[in-house]
């Protein structure tokens, strides 16, 4: 195990334990997060910086692995705070001018935009840093590297410290004792065979502990990214199965519950673990992403003629 300390904070998301985790990482002049979580748990995650006897101006950087607003909601109330903020370049922009990010994620969620995700205040870009894929960055005494995995957004890092990865949410989501790991496929980048690289680079890693954002530290890392990666063929498999009839989105998303479930269930989910897994990653929004891969990209990669593409 790394020997820096790293301690999960829980950011009680919509009130719950265990689906949204900051990771705080102490050093000689302050602390490191790893990832804000959203506007609306900003109060949890204050309190829980405090709980370690660290205030938030203590907090010198947070390392965002990708902007969705579960990830990075709050990165602009740190930096008011004093936090330098670490994102990829892809996804620096957006920081500094939220308005389209907010707009598409207003399209998405509607009038419960506000309740589920708070304020998403932007970022200066005096305190943005980004980094090129497999840089080396210090901070105080702790090294990271920052590696670029695409697949389920394109403005993707993992972020590695000694040997435990923060894969955000390119390790797949899994909840504390539990045995599955469920993809969160949203829209507009899902991107099944972008995914399958950035996990044969996590498999590269020489790593002895694994920290998905949602939610918590596993010390199984070669288990984990074997559930992974079934993850990924089970889904491939249902895509191929499922899409060449082009289902309208009603029956996608009932389809892939039926299949979601399933699968979860052959893992041995009790239905409040399902419901869990249900509110930090809605099927919905993964039926959307695999409806927009589909069309825009697979079904014209699967061996069908090329006079069956529809004129763009
Ligand atoms: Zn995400």
């Amino acid at each position: 195990m790394t020997k820096t300390n790293v301690h999960t904070l829980d950011l009680y998301f919509r009130g719950k334990p265990e689906l949204i985790a900051s990771y705080l990482i102490p050093h000689q002049n302050g602390a490191v997060l790893i990832e804000s979580g959203p506007g609306s748990t900003a109060k949890s995650l204050q309190a829980a910086v405090e709980a370690h006897g660290l205030r938030l101006e203590n907090i010198t950087d947070l390392l965002l692995t990708h902007i969705h607003l579960d990830h990075a909601g709050a990165a602009g109330w740190l930096a008011r705070h004093g936090a330098r903020v670490h994102v990829h370049p892809v996804g620096a922009p957006h920081l500094r001018n939220p308005e389209r990010l907010l707009a598409s994620a207003g399209r998405i969620y509607g009038d419960q935009m506000d309740a589920l995700w708070g304020e998403f205040l932007p970022v200066p870009a005096e305190q943005l840093v980004t980094h090129s894929d497999g840089e080396v960055f210090q901070i105080e005494e702790l090294r990271f590297t920052a590696l670029d995995t695409p697949g389920h957004a394109t403005h993707h890092f993992a972020y590695l410290l000694e040997d435990i990865c923060f894969t955000g949410d390119i390790g797949g989501v899994r909840l504390p004792g539990i045995g599955h790991v469920r993809l969160p496929m949203p829209p507009p980048e899902f991107h099944l065979e972008r995914w399958r690289q950035s996990l044969a680079r996590l498999r590269q890693l020489d790593l002895s502990a694994i920290a998905p954002t949602h939610f918590g530290i596993f010390s199984d890392p070669q288990q984990h990214l074997d559930m992974l990666e079934d993850a990924l063929n089970e889904i491939e498999a249902w895509i191929d199965a499922e899409m060449p009839a082009d289902p309208p989105m009603e029956a996608l998303q009932t389809r892939l519950t039926q299949w979601a479930k399933t699968f979860a269930l052959s893992h041995g989910l009790s239905e409040s673990q399902w419901q869990a897994y249900e509110i930090v990653n809605p099927i919905g929004m993964s039926a959307a992403g695999i409806y927009r891969y589909w069309h825009k990209i697979r079904r014209n990669t699967t061996g069908r003629p090329q006079t069956s593409r529809r004129p763009a």
